[in-house]
């Protein structure tokens, strides 16, 4: 009987931030494929004495697969650890359909993607009630194209948060695109790179208008999240519209209201 292989989201950087099921497989793993640098400690700290440790920054897609089955031929539990959730610009599909092909059973555990990680380091928050409701995952077109009627300028047109990816070289492609949707140019944007990385994390506030100028002052041009949100400085507004579910006004499944709206 060959093993499984298990997907898991290493989250986006800090090991503390992997989660429990994904430690415990580590620990259990007798080989790890771990994606670039951004999750080798992860991988290096959890991982039993002896297991196979290797680095996938290297290797064809066709190579992963072939390593994966080969190591499940021989281990019970193998792990492909990838940053943040498998699930997000993870190549994830491309690598579970030879195991499927090859009869080897396999699993994802999700991950701490790097959007909540950058939100979480700012100190920000991805809704707010009657602001926006809607988080928008995406990335500008570098060698991938966007599918149509995924561009920037239109997904941007709904002014909800915005979480870019692998876009940060390509910081005025979104400018462009958010201008084109109607941003304003003091629209706030925040730039974070290696979010929850222990000493190496750099938050990076501005505009649309000078975020430019202010990421290439603080030298990031790699590992950074962009998001553009209508929420973001929230925490310094004079006025906030309140969560309906915590408001003694209001009444849910879980608690009757204490006070009577009187409005
Ligand atoms: N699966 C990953 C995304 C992989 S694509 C996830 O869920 O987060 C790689 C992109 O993710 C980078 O270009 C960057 O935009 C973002 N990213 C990954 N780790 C990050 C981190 N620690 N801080 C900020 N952005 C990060």
């Amino acid at each position: 009987m060959p093993g499984k292989i298990w997907f898991v989201g290493a989250g986006p950087g800090d090991p503390d931030l992997l989660t429990v099921k994904g430690r415990k497989l580590l620990e259990a793993a007798g080989a790890v494929l771990f994606a670039g640098s951004l999750v080798d400690q992860a991988a290096t700290l959890f991982s039993p004495p002896g297991c196979e440790i290797r680095d996938s920054k290297d290797m064809t897609l066709e190579e992963m697969s072939a390593w994966l089955i080969e190591r499940a031929a021989r281990h019970a539990t193998v792990v492909r650890l990838q940053t943040g959730d498998p699930g997000l610009y993870g190549a994830l599909i491309e690598m579970t359909r030879p195991l499927t092909a090859a009869g080897i059973e396999w699993a994802v555990v999700p991950g701490v993607s790097s959007a909540m990680a950058a939100m979480a380091a700012a100190g920000e928050t991805l809704t707010l009630p009657e602001v926006t409701q809607t988080v928008i995952l995406t990335r500008v077109a570098g060698r991938t194209p966007m599918p149509p009627g995924e561009e920037l300028e239109a997904l941007a047109a709904h002014k909800t948060t915005l979480c870019i990816y692998l876009s940060i070289t390509l910081l005025h492609k979104v400018q462009d695109a958010l201008r084109a949707a109607g941003w304003a140019e003091d629209a706030p944007i925040l730039v974070v790179q290696k979010a929850s990385w222990p000493g190496e994390e750099k938050i990076v506030r501005g505009t649309l208008a000078d975020i430019k100028r202010r990421c290439q002052d603080a030298k990031i041009a790699s590992q950074a999240m962009i998001v553009a949100s209508p929420t973001l400085g929230a925490a310094d507004w004079p006025e906030l519209i309140r969560s309906k579910l915590y408001d003694p006004t209001f009444t849910h499944r879980f608690r009757k209201a204490t006070e009577t709206q009187n409005d």
